[in-house]
């Protein structure tokens, strides 16, 4: 596994939002997918086909097989996927290209966009993607980034890797 990224959403936010790892549909394609290296059992085992992560209906809503909706937590916190510990920046698929995006859905984004905490933020970002093994575990995982076609109005492209 790749060297750990400090999250940029503090944990008390995520904590008491009604966002993240819910879905408006099994299939979502907002699911997370499984780099190669990440092999935990657990999570292999309650992969779709495609390599995401499955998603299920529980208490009238759609949520990640591992979210934990009595603390709004996540069964496998530790050793939850990488597109889990990026969100909510994401991997964006342009043509041969990657780039680095955000979700503007996130409500600690929106109210953070245009401060200086999320400036520094991004260039911590950059900094991390041009590190060797960061560019090579996006290299070996090329079906990493998503298209996020009919999510363009969400979705902010940040700056391109050098992969
Ligand atoms: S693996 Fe964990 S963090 Fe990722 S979507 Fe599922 S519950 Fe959320």
């Amino acid at each position: 596994m790749i060297k750990n990224l400090p999250p940029f959403v503090p944990q008390e936010v995520c904590l008491s939002c009604d966002g993240c790892c819910r879905f408006s549909e099994e299939n979502s394609s907002w699911r997370p997918k499984i780099g190669q290296e990440e092999t935990d059992a657990r999570c292999r085992q309650e992969l779709d086909e495609d390599g995401t992560i499955k998603a299920i209906e529980c208490r009238g809503q759609v949520q990640c097989v591992f979210f934990q909706a009595e603390d709004n937590t996540c069964a496998i916190y530790q050793r939850r996927p990488f597109e889990c510990r990026l969100y909510p920046f994401l991997l964006i698929r342009k043509g041969d290209d990657v780039a680095v995006g955000v979700h503007l859905s996130c409500p600690h984004v929106r109210e953070k966009r245009h401060d200086e905490d999320f400036k520094s933020y991004i260039e911590s970002l950059q900094e991390y993607f041009q590190q060797q093994e960061v560019i090579e575990f996006v290299q070996r995982n090329q079906a990493l980034p998503g298209n996020y076609f009919g999510y363009e109005q969400e979705v902010e492209c940040l700056f391109q890797l050098p992969c």
